[in-house]
């Protein structure tokens, strides 16, 4: 069983939230400075993921909660429409498939069985794989609230996945391959240009830890089947 992650592995994700971060950071430049309307923000991002999970909806409320901090309770009724407005726009963009993933996950899907497994809200995760138009390559797609090896683990229970005989690709080492590693099953990173300082990782804690990377998703099929000549 080969699992995707999605966002920033299958289809852009990140650079839609760094946007509207821009644009967020604009509006209220008249009342403080772009260092500290960035901090407030992921600081509050960060506090209310315990409360709305990830995803744009999260985000939008952790704006309003920002920017209602930032001016003293001053922000106006409009202005919070603007911030709604925002995560409307960014649930409806288009889902950009990343270079290389259509025929990637075309090619894979003959020989393995492939699965999606996400973290953030159910409805929009399931929209962008609709929207994606990938969905059909995915025998199954799992949108779990952390990835954590517990979620991993219910994941191969669920399914009845031998761990060694499982591949997570992703993008981000701290969701996609540490968790997964821990678990006794195989990871693979692919990386993103970009990565949000949440899903940063120590790089001291990866000097002892190896795994494959990959630049580019098209890479996969010659690294699954070198590893298969290796017999690991
Ligand atoms: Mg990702």
């Amino acid at each position: 069983m080969i699992a995707f992650d999605a966002d920033d592995t299958l289809w852009h994700n990140e650079s839609l939230f760094l946007d509207t971060q821009e644009k967020f950071r604009e509006l209220l430049l008249q009342y403080q400075d772009a260092e500290w309307i960035d901090k407030k923000l992921y600081e509050t991002e960060i506090r209310n993921l315990e409360h709305f999970g990830y995803g744009v909806k999260g985000f939008v409320l952790s704006m309003i909660e920002t920017a209602i901090e930032l001016t003293d309770g001053r922000i106006s009724g409009s202005e919070i429409q603007t911030f709604v407005d925002f995560g409307k726009k960014m649930v409806a963009a288009p889902v950009e498939v990343l270079d290389g993933v259509q025929n990637t996950i075309e090619a894979l899907s003959k020989t393995y069985p492939l699965m999606v497994i996400t973290k953030g809200d159910l409805f929009e995760q399931e929209t962008k794989v609709a929207r994606s138009r990938l969905g059909h390559f995915f025998k199954h797609i799992e949108v779990v609230s952390e990835k954590i090896p517990a979620s991993y683990q219910a994941v191969f229970k669920k399914y009845e996945i031998d761990s060694k005989r499982f591949m997570m690709v992703g993008n981000s080492l701290k969701s996609d391959v540490l968790p997964v590693l821990e678990c006794g099953a195989h990871a693979v990173h692919v990386a993103y240009p970009t990565t949000w300082a949440h899903e940063q990782v120590d790089s001291k804690v990866l000097e002892s830890i190896h795994f494959p990377k990959l630049d580019r998703i098209d890479q996969l099929p010659d690294l699954i089947q070198s590893m298969i000549n290796q017999k690991i």
